[in-house]
């Protein structure tokens, strides 16, 4: 918690249909917008689908946050976007046009059937891990340790930087 009150939090944003990058910024405009104080975001990322293969490539990345919203508050409200954008949920690791991802919430632990929290994707997705370690070289996941230390157990599966943050 900051003096501010305020719980800083990491996301992961990725999108592989219709304009990505666009998709990526509006996301974060739209978070702006309904009050979320957007402090950093990574490189974007471009990588292979995982999960179910026949589809576009994923554009990632990840985005550091303060908030005084609750874990599930903030959830609703990430999820308010990503209808409001259009997405549909149908096959599961299927394509989409933005998937927004709580990584960590400060130091909570929180395993509900809604939310859970470090999420599992920090501990096999590099697609997740490169952009967070890019923005936090020194993070630790509660009960998985340094952030960087896992990312050389994960496949690399074709991620390649598509520009730096400044860009974006
Ligand atoms: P996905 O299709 O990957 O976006 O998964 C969506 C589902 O994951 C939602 O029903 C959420 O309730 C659940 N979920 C569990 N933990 C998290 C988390 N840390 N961040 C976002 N969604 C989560």
């Amino acid at each position: 918690m900051t003096e501010r009150g305020k719980e800083r939090v990491w996301l992961s944003l990725g999108g592989n249909l219709g304009g990505r990058w666009e998709n990526l910024r509006r996301a974060l405009s739209l978070m702006r917008e309904k009050g979320l104080e957007i402090t950093r975001k990574s490189s974007l990322y471009e990588s292979e689908p995982q999960g179910y293969e026949a589809q576009g490539r994923f554009y990632n990345a990840a985005a550091e946050l303060f908030t005084q919203l609750s874990p599930m508050q903030l959830l609703r409200l990430l999820q308010g976007i990503e209808s409001e954008m259009g997405r549909v949920r149908e096959t599961r690791w299927g394509p989409r046009v933005i998937d927004l991802d709580i990584l960590l919430f400060g130091e909570r632990v929180i395993s509900s059937p809604e939310l859970v929290i470090p999420h599992y994707a920090l501990r096999e997705r590099s697609f997740v891990l490169m952009p967070l370690v890019e923005l936090e070289p020194n993070l630790l996941i509660p009960g998985a340790g340094a952030a960087a230390r896992l990312l050389p157990l994960c496949p690399s599966l074709g991620i390649r930087k598509v520009c730096g943050p400044e860009e974006w």
